[in-house]
C-alpha cells in the first residue's frame, strides 16, 4: 500500500501522544472523524528574521532584509486567501524575533500543509530569486555560505519528535521525509517556473542546503531568497510593493499549482 503523507502523520501525530508504537496506539491513529469535508489546506508564510535579527543590509538604501520579508509575506498571504484556495498562517506578523527552530514548530503544531520561508539574500555580483529545498549536502559553496548565515540567525533547534525508541524514529522519520522531500521539490519546481515568468533568477535556480528552518520532516517546505539586496536593482525593486506583489503572485500561483496537484494537502 502506498504511503500517503496523511496517514504517515496520523501516525507520527499517534506516536507522539501515546509514546510507543504499541498496537492501542496504531489503533488511536485511525482517523475517527466522519466524512466531511476537509478544511481548506493551511500553509505557512514565514518571514524571515525579525526582532534584534535584521537578516542582510541593503547595500544602498540600507534597508533591512526583516522589513522586505514582513511585507513580502503580508501581500502573499492577501493574494493566496484571495484565491480561496487555502488558509495562511504567518509565523511573525511584526517586527519580533522568533528562533528558527519555533518557526518549523508553528507550522507542526498547526498541521500546515506547506512552509514558506521568505528571506533576501546577499553575496557579491549576484542578483535574481533562488529557491531553496533541504538537503544535508549544499548543492555548491554558494548555497553552503547562505545556509551557514541563516542558520546563525540562532542555533538550529532539534525538532519535536515523539517519544520513541531511536530505531522506530528513524524509520518513521525516513518515510516521511522521503514523502515531504518530493513535495518540497515539486514546490521548489513549482515556485521556480511562475517566478521565471515574472523577475530575474539566479542560474540554477532550484537550490539546496541545510536551512534548519527547512527541517519539519512532515512538512514539504522551501525557502524562497526574492532577490539580493546587496545588488542596488534588486534591492530597489523589492523596496517596491508592485514589485513584490508581482513575487508574491508568481509564487501564488506556485503554490495553487502545487495544491491542485497533490489533493491530499489538506489542512
Ligand atoms: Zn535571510
Amino acid at each position: 500500500m502506498p504511503f500517503s503523507r496523511r496517514r504517515l502523520y496520523a501516525l507520527f501525530a499517534s506516536l507522539g501522544t501515546a509514546g510507543g508504537l504499541a498496537s492501542p496506539a496504531l489503533a488511536q491513529s485511525r482517523p475517527t472523524r466522519p466524512a466531511r469535508r476537509p478544511p481548506l489546506p493551511l500553509v505557512v508564510l514565514d518571514p524571515g528574521h525579525g526582532g534584534r535579527d535584521p537578516g542582510t543590509i541593503g547595500a544602498r538604501t540600507g534597508v533591512h532584509e526583516k522589513v522586505i520579508t514582513l511585507a513580502a509575506a503580508q501581500e502573499l498571504r492577501r493574494q493566496l486567501e484571495g484565491s480561496g484556495r487555502c488558509r495562511v498562517l504567518l509565523t511573525r506578523n511584526r517586527d519580533i524575533f522568533i528562533p528558527l527552530d519555533e518557526r518549523v514548530a508553528i507550522a507542526r503544531r498547526r498541521q500546515a500543509a506547506l512552509f514558506i520561508s521568505l528571506h533576501a539574500d546577499s553575496a557579491p555580483g549576484a542578483r535574481g530569486a533562488s529557491v531553496y529545498t533541504l538537503n544535508g549536502n549544499a548543492t555548491d559553496a554558494m548555497s553552503a555560505a547562505l545556509a551557514r548565515r541563516e542558520n546563525n540567525a540562532d542555533r538550529a533547534g532539534g525538532l519535536n519528535l515523539p517519544p520513541v525508541s531511536p530505531e522506530v524514529a528513524r524509520i518513521l522519520i525516513s518515510l516521511v521525509q522521503a514523502e515531504t522531500r518530493e513535495g518540497s521539490d515539486r514546490l521548489a519546481r513549482m515556485a521556480v517556473t511562475s517566478l521565471g515568468e515574472t523577475v530575474p533568477l539566479l542560474p540554477n535556480t532550484h537550490r539546496q542546503a541545510g536551512f534548519a528552518v527547512l527541517k519539519a520532516p512532515d512538512i514539504p517546505s522551501v525557502l524562497v531568497e526574492m532577490g539580493f539586496l546587496s545588488d542596488p536593482r534588486d534591492e530597489a525593486a523589492l523596496r517596491r510593493p508592485d514589485h513584490r506583489a508581482r513575487v508574491a503572485a508568481a509564487l501564488s500561483r506556485g503554490v495553487q499549482a502545487y495544491l491542485a496537484a497533490t489533493p491530499t494537502a489538506t489542512g
